[in-house]
């Protein structure tokens, strides 16, 4: 048993972000154990596939194990999941760690149960103990945390386990060093698989514009606005900077915004570099999604909110007032660069 093995989910020949979340996590818990990576791809990715090797070298993994192959060019599990196993037979990993994106969700538990391994989702925090590792993951919508204990299988088998995207930051992965040697770009050979499903087409889901979870900048609304009538002020900013918007949990339960916009417990979590909340209290549960951002900026006109106790820099003001001169002042910055 040797090295954590990390699914380096790419999506249209863009790596996802949340890998250098779980690659950053393999280095901690790993504690200078070598760090797998397995890559998939094929058909439109096939040219990126290189180029995403090598940023997971820069961001911590010792070895990349590539398969690019034509059947992998639309994502589906038993194929991935045939190219998992074998990436396992290879390296013989003491833990396999998925981001719990939607992929993510599909593919881990079916690897889990193909090599009899042990398997805890949603993952807020992963770490070594005594008889194996501590998973932290929230339970009952948020409302506890548990602390999960959980032990290698019998037979060699890997712990198996998905990480929410968003608890854990990628400053890790960032500080490795330079590319892997293309002697550590392993091929995978494709593994001949009975495909019983196959993807026909990809949809996005209704989110206009930048994905919540991947970007690098997130604008969030809350109760502040007063109405959803409003909420184009969040949205405007967020244009104006390139950002994703997001919400907190009181606008989406009253119906303003879509649910996949709630950031937070019970939410999404995020770890954009800049994070800004505008008429959002501050509330334990929010900050639970949120909190790892890399600069949290608040405007609240309650100096005494708690989202200022998280914030780097806060703005105490009224919101209605703020966000058109921002989003003015942001526009004529980017036009006159
Ligand atoms: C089990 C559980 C899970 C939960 N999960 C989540 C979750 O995932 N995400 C989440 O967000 N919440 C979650 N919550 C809810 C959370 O506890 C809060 O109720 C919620 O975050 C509050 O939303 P808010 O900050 O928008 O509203 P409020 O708490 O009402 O805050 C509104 C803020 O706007 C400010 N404001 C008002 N007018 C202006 C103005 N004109 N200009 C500037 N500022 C203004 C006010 O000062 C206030 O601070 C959860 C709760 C429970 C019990």
């Amino acid at each position: 048993m040797s090295g954590i093995l990390v699914f380096a989910e790419q999506r249209e020949g863009k790596l996802k972000r949340s890998v250098l979340e779980c690659l950053a996590l393999a280095r901690a818990v790993g504690a200078g154990a070598p760090v797998h990576a397995v890559l998939l791809g094929g058909g439109t990715a096939s040219a990126a596939l290189p180029a995403i090797a090598s940023e997971l070298g820069r961001h911590g993994a010792s070895m990349v194990h590539l398969s690019d192959d034509a059947s992998l060019a639309q994502p589906q599990a038993e194929g991935c999941v045939a190219q998992l196993a074998a990436a396992c037979a290879a390296v013989g990993p003491e833990l396999v760690l998925f981001s719990a994106s939607a992929m993510g969700r599909d593919l881990a538990p079916r690897l889990a149960a193909r090599l009899g391994a042990p398997f805890v989702s949603e993952c807020l925090a992963f770490a070594r103990s005594d008889g194996g590792y501590t998973a932290r993951k929230a339970m009952y919508g948020g409302k506890v945390f548990a602390n999960l204990e959980v032990a290698a299988a019998d037979g060699g088998a890997p712990v198996v386990a998905t990480i929410k995207p968003g608890a854990h930051s990628t400053s890790g992965a960032v500080e490795a060093s330079g590319a892997p040697a293309a002697e550590d770009v392993t091929p995978l050979a494709v593994v001949a698989t009975e495909v019983r499903a196959r993807v026909t087409a990809v949809t996005q889901s209704g989110a206009a514009g930048v994905d919540l979870q991947e970007a690098d900048i997130v604008v969030s609304g809350g109760r502040g606005l007063k109405g959803p009538e409003h909420f184009p002020l969040v949205e405007a900013l967020a244009a104006s900077l390139g950002a994703a918007v997001g919400a907190s949990r009181a606008i989406v339960d009253a119906g303003w915004v879509p649910h996949h916009y709630q950031v937070g417990q019970t939410g999404v979590s995020v770890n954009p570099k800049l994070y800004i909340a505008c008429g959002i209290s501050g509330a334990i549960q929010h900050l639970a999604g949120m909190r790892s951002s890399g600069c949290i900026v608040a405007i609240n006109k309650d100096p005494e909110a708690p989202i200022f106790k998280a914030a780097d820099y806060g703005l105490v003001g009224d919101l209605f007032e703020i966000l058109p001169l921002l989003t003015e002042e942001v526009r004529k910055v980017k036009e006159s660069s």
